[in-house]
């Protein structure tokens, strides 16, 4: 059992704020950081348990060069520890930029009248999805602006239409949603299209500094946005995203935001968000703001690696938002999940004339543009296993992350092999020799890993299905 009453600050209500700047505060301010505090908290995450908003702080203050490289040497600990060497990966569909809201930093807003306004019709939906099921993705996230237009009705039927959509040996057999928060009865319908994920980011979770830059439209409302995943908790989703925009107030107190939000989800719903997204504030059209807040890299691989230690069962996500060399390098502390051959313009992923990027039909620039194939070689050479998994969620195991991490053996009997099936499928479909034949290596290489049971024959015997034709094995 990993929710304690007593870590928790405040007693937690469902569908009530819970977010107090000044307990964050008083946290970041007492919690010092000594040599052997920073070492005891490290050596608690590793031993699988989650931190409590005072221990996070106290890595958030280890300022010294020596302590930052223990923090993120036990990060690296952790995850191989605990999830071994898997990385998910998925694309990002744009669906529509229409928005009513301001958000200051974002190219949809309503205000900037330069932005191209479009949604993709249904025609244009199957074409997006077709071309990216031709390059392997079996996992999409749908985004949306905010407007009347995306109703939880349209965002349901875009959720159904995708799922329908096969070519060749290609489906998509998870839909994530982020897209804005709905309510309870929303959330419902949506729900019932067989969603994966609904992820909404709370951008920043200090109350004064999310009005500076919330200037109109729903979104305004700080509260709403706060308890919008406590609705759609209520409205049967366990599976919700929580995300900070980095950048727009200070790291330090959005990660302890973050671990709040985690803490509120344990105590009140028994299981913790299922991801959570560090975007860092990119270029995007008419972006105009002071950059007192931005996060560089090294504070950025020092900020995952905490997020890692402090909430160890949750899946961290890493977008393109990213260049290639970033991603690279906080990758080995902690994050679970890329995006690949990830574009972001309506419409772009099928038209291959129009390949450029251009801000104004963008919500903001994507820092690596490789192909999905060039991820994988990349994933493969770097040792790394990729994976294109959904069992979890197509036979009802929620929770995943926390199986993963709390039940014994879970990886071994379940992620790894599913990972391998996805992985030969991809190889068999889609792969250019060149890493079909790393490719096929590097799962001999993890089926040796696995040992010698009754197990991995099995498995060894799905491959050769999966060479002969049959798909979707998993277990
Ligand atoms: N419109 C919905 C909303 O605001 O929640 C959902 C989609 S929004 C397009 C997805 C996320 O992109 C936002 O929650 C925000 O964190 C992020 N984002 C917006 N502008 C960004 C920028 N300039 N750089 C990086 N990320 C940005
Ligand atoms: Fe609209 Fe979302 Fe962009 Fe805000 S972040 S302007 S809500 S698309």
């Amino acid at each position: 059992m990993i929710f304690n009453p007593e870590q928790c600050a405040i007693p937690d209500e469902r569908m009530k704020p819970f977010i107090d700047p000044e307990e964050i505060w008083r946290h970041l301010q007492e919690n010092k950081a000594t040599p052997e505090r920073v070492r005891e908290i490290i050596a608690k995450a590793i031993g699988k348990n989650r931190l409590t908003l005072a221990e996070t702080a106290v890595l958030i203050n280890a300022d010294d060069p020596a302590l930052i490289e223990e923090i993120k040497q036990g990060a690296r600990t952790l995850k191989e520890k605990v999830y071994g060497n898997r990385i998910v990966l998925f694309a990002p569909l744009y669906i529509g930029n229409k928005c009513t809201n301001n958000c200051t930093y974002c190219g949809f807003r309503a205000s900037n009248k330069d932005a191209k306004r479009m949604t993709l019709s249904d025609e244009e939906i199957v074409k997006e999805v077709e071309a990216l099921e031709d390059n392997g993705q079996k996992r999409l996230i749908l985004v949306y602006g905010e407007h009347p237009h995306y109703s939880p009705e349209y965002i349901a039927h875009t959720v159904n239409l995708v799922y329908s959509i096969k070519r060749g040996p290609g489906e998509i057999r998870r839909v994530n949603i982020n897209a804005a928060p709905l309510d309870i009865e929303g959330f419902r319908t949506v729900k019932e299209a067989g969603i994966g994920t609904y992820q909404v980011f709370q951008e920043t979770y200090h109350p004064e500094a999310y009005a500076w830059y919330h200037l109109g439209g729903k979104k305004k409302d700080y509260e709403f946005r706060l308890t919008s995943l406590d609705r759609a908790q209520e409205a049967g989703i366990d599976d919700v995203g929580i995300g900070a925009l980095f950048g727009l107030y200070d790291w330090r107190f959005e990660v302890l935001g973050l671990v709040r939000h985690a803490n509120h989800f344990e105590a009140c719903y028994g299981v913790g968000p299922h991801t959570i997204s560090f975007p860092r504030i990119q270029a995007a059209s008419m972006l105009n703001m002071d950059g007192r807040y931005l996060v560089n890299d090294d504070e950025f691989v020092r900020l995952i690696a905490i997020l890692r230690l402090a909430v160890p069962y949750t899946g961290l996500i890493l977008t393109a938002r990213e260049t290639a060399r970033v991603r690279k390098e906080v990758m080995r502390f902690g994050v679970s999940q890329i995006d690949g051959g990830t574009k972001l313009e309506l419409g772009s992923y099928s038209d291959s004339k129009n390949q450029d990027q251009d801000l104004n039909k963008e919500q903001f620039k994507v820092n690596d543009d490789r192909s999905l194939n060039e991820i994988i070689d990349e994933l493969i050479g770097e040792k790394y296993l990729p994976s294109f998994c959904t069992a979890c969620y197509r036979l009802n195991r929620t929770g995943e992350h926390f199986m993963e991490f709390s039940v014994p053996g879970f990886i071994k009997r379940f992620c790894t092999p599913n990972a391998i099936l996805t992985l030969a499928e991809y190889l068999e479909d889609y792969a250019p020799e060149e890493t079909a034949k790393k490719g096929w290596e590097a799962i001999e290489e993890n089926l040796q890993e696995l040992g010698n049971s009754a197990q991995v024959q099995d498995i060894r015997n799905r491959l050769e299905k999966i060479k002969q034709g049959t798909r979707d094995l998993y277990y």
